[in-house]
């Protein structure tokens, strides 16, 4: 785990990438909102970023994000950003202030009633596979309408945008072309549907510019905040 100092000088210089970013796209740096990806790091990894002024850390797995929130008093939103299994929705409703891989129609009413159950409404975000890369999770962008009919018709979750994780490649004209994609489809699903979906939640450490060039409301860094992951056993 990296010094609280050089945690900083790592934010420091992903803030002024994210504005070089937005000044060549003609954007204001508080449109893009940084989420720092704390997973597999010790539950000071929060504590830094609240520290810090960031509103939201994200977590791939309930169970390490259940475990490092128990030690944290960290003021600071936790996200779930990593695949969500049937069997854990009632954890996650009750851990995450939102969750952001909703990827299949089959979540949603378990979802809404666990959210129901706890008297709260639990945003969500949908997980969409934008790049149609196999390795990776999210409903297919011709299965989103069905999805966010599905999502919409939940008193109990609330809809703040889609998500995607680009493919895995050195050309990156194939991660712009997925952040693209993503945001034509929101524009898309907003008009038709009549609902803002206001957060495009695109971008990670090493492609975070292009998803501020395509429209990325929310970026998700772990790497370039925290340093190298250690493996995990
Ligand atoms: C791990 C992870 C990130 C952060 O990736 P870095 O390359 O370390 O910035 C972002 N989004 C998701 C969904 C992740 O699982």
């Amino acid at each position: 785990m990296l010094r609280y100092e050089d945690f900083l000088q790592n934010l420091a210089h992903v803030q002024a990438d994210i504005a070089a970013a937005c000044a060549r796209a003609r954007r204001t740096p508080g449109e893009v909102q940084l989420l720092a990806v704390t997973k597999t790091h010790p539950a000071a990894a929060a504590e830094f970023a609240a520290r810090a002024g960031l509103r939201a850390v994200g977590e791939n797995r309930v169970q390490e994000a259940i475990e490092k929130r128990a030690l944290s008093t960290a003021p600071i939103a936790w996200e779930l950003i990593g695949h969500l299994q049937s069997n854990k929705v009632r954890l996650a409703a009750a851990h995450f202030d939102r969750v952001q891989s909703v990827d299949r129609e089959k979540l949603l009413p378990l979802l809404a009633r666990a959210a129901d159950e706890l008297g709260r409404t639990l945003p969500v975000l949908l997980q969409i596979n934008a790049g149609d890369d196999p390795a990776k999770f999210g409903a297919d962008v011709a299965e989103a309408p069905a999805l966010l009919e599905s999502a919409l018709a939940q008193r109990s979750l609330r809809v703040d945008g889609l998500m995607t994780i680009a493919p895995l490649s050195d050309d990156p004209e194939i991660a712009r072309r997925t952040f693209a994609r993503l945001r034509t489809l929101r524009d898309e699903l907003a008009a038709r549907f009549g609902v803002p979906l206001r957060e495009l939640s695109m971008g990670m450490s090493g492609d975070l510019a292009l998803a501020i060039a395509e429209g990325s409301t929310l970026i998700r860094v772990g790497t370039a905040l925290f340093g190298a992951r250690p493996p995990r056993v």
